[in-house]
C-alpha cells in the first residue's frame, strides 16, 4: 500500500462542478486541502482551498496546479490527454490512466468490458453512412452514440428499421457506435471503490429512473432479487480490480431476462451514488477520497433506505416545500443561473420502513 497522504495535504480535482464541490466537502471533513482546475464556472471553488480557472490546454497553468499538489483525481473524465500526460510526469493521477483511457471512449470500453467476459450491448463501430447502413441491417432498433464526449443522453440518436441512415449520419458525423437497443426491465448502477492496498468495497446497487436522458431518481434498496444484486456487485467488482483501479467507480448496468448487461462506466463519484450520503456512514465522496489518499477504504454498508431524486432546472420551485419534509436532506450546488436540464442540486429522502 502506497503512504497515506498526511493531514493538509493537497487534492488537485480537475473539473469544478457539483461532483467536485462534494468531493472537496469530504476532502476537508478528513483533513485535506482542495485545489480545483475548472476551465470554465465552478460551484466546486466556493468551498475548495484554491481554485485554478484556466483551459485544460494552458501547459503553465497545468504545470503550476501538478506542482501545487499532492495527488490528482478528476470528476470528469474527459480531460484531455497532453493535460493528463503533463501532470502525471509531475505527480501521480488516481484513478489511473487506464480507466480513463477505456471510459472516454465507447469502442475501448465495450472491447475491455467483453474481453472480461462481461455482457455488453451488441455493437459495431461506425465511421461512415455504409457502416452505419450494413450494421443497422442487424437490428430492428439501435442506437448511435458518438465514441467520445457523450453525456446524460448527449450526442446519441435513436434509430429504427427504414430510418434514414444517411440522414443519421449526416446528424452525427464523428467517430460513432452502433448498440443494439437492449430490452431492459430496469437499469441499476453499483458504486464501487477500490483502495491503493487492492481492497473492494460496493455499495448497495440503486435502481435508476432517467427522463429525458437524465437521472431523475435513484432508489435503494433496488428490490432485485439477491441473485442479481451479488451479480451486480461481483460484476462491479471484476472491473475495477482488472483496471488496478484506485478510488471509487459507476457502473451502470441493465437488467434483463438473460441477466445483467453492462451499459457504461463512470471513473468517478457518480449521480446515482448521492443516495450514500443519507444511506451510509462513510459516503461515495468520501469513499473516493479515502481511497485516492491511501486510507482504508470505509464498509460501504447501507443503514436506511433511500430515495435520491435531482432537482433538475425549475424543480428548485419546490425548494420551500422539501425544506420543510421530514426525513429530507437537500442538497444545493450554488448554481445561480436556472436552466432547463441543468442539475441544480438533489434531495435525499430516508424512507422509514415498518
Ligand atoms: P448512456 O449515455 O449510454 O448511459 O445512455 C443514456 C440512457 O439511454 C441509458 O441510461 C438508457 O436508458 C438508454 N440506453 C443507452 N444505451 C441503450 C441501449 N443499448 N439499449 C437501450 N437503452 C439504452
Amino acid at each position: 500500500m502506497t503512504e497515506a497522504l498526511a493531514p493538509g495535504a493537497t487534492i488537485g480535482i480537475l473539473g469544478g462542478g457539483q461532483l467536485g464541490r462534494m468531493l472537496s466537502v469530504a476532502a476537508s471533513r478528513l483533513g485535506y486541502r482542495c485545489h480545483v482546475y475548472e476551465p470554465g464556472a465552478a460551484p466546486a471553488g466556493d468551498v475548495a482551498a484554491r481554485v485554478t480557472t484556466a483551459p485544460y490546454e494552458d501547459e503553465a497553468a497545468i504545470r503550476a496546479f501538478a506542482r501545487a499538489v499532492d495527488v490528482v483525481t478528476y470528476e470528469f473524465e474527459n480531460v484531455p490527454a497532453a493535460a493528463l500526460d503533463l501532470i502525471e510526469s509531475i505527480v501521480p493521477i488516481r484513478p489511473g490512466r487506464r480507466a480513463l483511457a477505456v471510459s472516454q471512449d465507447r469502442i475501448d470500453e465495450k472491447d475491455f468490458l467483453s474481453g472480461l467476459g462481461l455482457a455488453t450491448a451488441p455493437y459495431a463501430r461506425i465511421d461512415s453512412a455504409a457502416d452505419l447502413d450494413a450494421a443497422m441491417a442487424g437490428h430492428d432498433r439501435a442506437i448511435l452514440k458518438t465514441r467520445r464526449l457523450g453525456y446524460d443522453g448527449k450526442g446519441q440518436l435513436r434509430l429504427a428499421t427504414g430510418d434514414d441512415m444517411a440522414a443519421a449520419w449526416a446528424r452525427v458525423n464523428a467517430p460513432s457506435v452502433l448498440e443494439g437497443f437492449v430490452d431492459f426491465s430496469a437499469e441499476i448502477s453499483v458504486i464501487v471503490a477500490r483502495g491503493t492496498d487492492g481492497a473492494v468495497a460496493a455499495f448497495d446497487p440503486g435502481l435508476n429512473l432517467h427522463e429525458g436522458g437524465i437521472l431523475r431518481r435513484t432508489t435503494v434498496p433496488c428490490g432485485l432479487p439477491a441473485r442479481l444484486v451479488q451479480d451486480a456487485v461481483l460484476i462491479a467488482s471484476r472491473i475495477v480490480s482488472a483496471l488496478d483501479y484506485v478510488g471509487v467507480m459507476g457502473v451502470e448496468l441493465f437488467v434483463t431476462p438473460a441477466g445483467l448487461v453492462v451499459n457504461e462506466i463512470a471513473p468517478r463519484v457518480h449521480n446515482s451514488g448521492h443516495w450514500t450520503q443519507a444511506g451510509c456512514a462513510v459516503d461515495q465522496f468520501e469513499q473516493h477520497v479515502r481511497a485516492v489518499a491511501g486510507l482504508p477504504l470505509g464498509d460501504g454498508r447501507r443503514h436506511a433506505d433511500v430515495v435520491m431524486e435531482n432537482l433538475i432546472g425549475a424543480d428548485t420551485d419546490r425548494l420551500p416545500d422539501l425544506l420543510r419534509a421530514p426525513d429530507t436532506q437537500v442538497h444545493l450546488y450554488g448554481k445561480s443561473e436556472v436552466k432547463p436540464g441543468r442539475k441544480m442540486g438533489h434531495v435525499n429522502r430516508i424512507v422509514r420502513t415498518g
